[in-house]
């Protein structure tokens, strides 16, 4: 997705630089509750050392990201067991592809927004010395920022399971036609989706399921305790740019599913690869270096953690004195228990979110209010204050 990438960059960089490139930090509160006293002290946390920052699908959904379980989301449509389970990907790859390809359609208007911009320019401050982010459609590399670890794979890239190799993901729709040279969508082309859909249940289906619901309710003990979700695995893949190596404990699948998802005991990798990766079927794309199978190069569940990748992002928060937590729920281990590992051994933690995390109460700052306008404020209390510390030295 290589072209939609750098067309909405391009275009976001109109709105968000000035002519000299610089990021244009607005000076308008857009309502938050938050104050410029509370900025000014979060920018006082993050200006103790190097800062990780680690973002969740908060911040992606500030940008119009669709979400995958929220109403119209992704997964109210399609089927996940069957386009996002790595199981369903060896079996029927072409319909996995297909579902990737609603994704493209929906990601060709998405755009970094002024949350992401910040991160990168507190990056290029050196404030921020890295991102750790479970959000997979490489927003904040389009932004500029330049070390990001993408915990989750990046959906917008292919590998080839046989020799490694990585293309953007338009180069594979158009290995099978899907997408023309211009980066236009064939629609006669595509693959029929129906196989791929939820199923809609019938209204009777639905009234026995909810009396079923019922009966077992009123059965149940007079505790209120819901049952706890099944527990799924879940998953850390590597960053763009290098091949992927094999992984190691567990599964999941990226970003905002991922979100909601818990850990669960470690498995073995089922995703075969190299000599032992199997052939693809006629109308799956194919690596332009050895005609073996693409797959997205994203976590699906049942695919495990990759160790490597944990292993860079681990090494980050350790060399850090804050942890910048934005617009995760920071329910997913072990990703979550990085800013926590941190907090225990004497570092900060700001988090921005406005609807609160898991880690909100043990945040030294917490910034009630969306990415986007916080971010922006937040650079330029930093910019202020170094430039007054500088003032003061000399
Ligand atoms: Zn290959």
């Amino acid at each position: 997705m290589g072209g939609a990438r750098s067309r909405f960059l391009s275009q976001a960089d109109q709105l968000a630089r000035g002519p000299n490139g610089d990021i244009q930090f607005s000076d308008t509160n857009k309502g938050s509750e938050v104050t410029d006293e509370q900025i000014k002290i979060a920018a006082k946390h993050l200006l103790l050392g190097p800062v990780v920052a680690f973002t969740g699908a908060g911040v992606s959904a500030e940008s119009g990201v669709p979400t995958y379980r929220d109403p119209g989301g992704l997964w109210r449509k399609f089927d996940m067991k069957k386009v996002s389970h790595i199981n369903s990907f060896l079996k029927d790859p072409v319909s996995c592809w297909r579902f990737e390809l609603e994704l493209y359609r929906l990601l060709q208007d998405v755009q970094p927004n002024a949350g992401h911009f910040a991160l990168a320019e507190l990056e290029a401050m050196n404030i921020v010395s890295g991102v750790v982010t479970q959000n997979v459609e490489g927003l904040h590399t389009a932004a500029g920022s330049r070390n990001v670890i993408e915990l989750h794979g990046n959906e917008t890239w292919a590998l080839c399971l046989r020799c490694g190799h990585r293309c953007p993901s338009n180069e594979a729709f158009k290995r099978v036609g899907w997408l023309s040279s211009e980066n236009t969508i064939v629609e006669n082309a595509l693959p029929d989706i129906s196989a791929i859909l939820r199923k809609e249940r019938s209204p009777n289906q639905a009234k026995r399921r909810s009396k079923k619901r019922s009966d077992s309710a009123s059965s149940s003990s007079s505790s209120s305790t819901p049952s706890p979700p099944p527990k799924r695995t879940q998953v850390v893949s590597v960053s763009p740019g290098s091949p992927r190596p094999r992984s190691a404990s567990r599964p999941t699948r990226n970003t905002r599913r991922s979100e909601s998802v818990s850990s669960s005991s470690s498995s073995e990798d089922s995703l075969p690869r190299g000599s032992n990766a199997p052939p693809a079927p006629p109308g799956a794309p194919t690596c332009l270096e050895c005609n073996g199978l693409l797959k997205p190069d994203a976590i699906y569940f049942g695919e495990n953690l990759n160790t490597k990748t944990l292993k860079h992002a681990k090494r980050l928060f350790s060399s850090c004195k804050a942890a910048l937590i934005i617009g995760s729920t920071c329910k997913v281990a072990p990703a979550s228990t990085l800013p926590v590992q941190l907090r225990s051994r004497g570092g900060k933690l700001v988090d921005v979110n406005p609807q609160g995390s898991r880690l909100s109460h043990l945040a030294d700052s917490w910034l009630k209010g969306p990415s986007a306008e916080i971010l922006p404020r937040l650079a330029k209390a930093v910019a202020e204050l170094r430039c007054e510390n500088r003032s003061y030295v000399f």
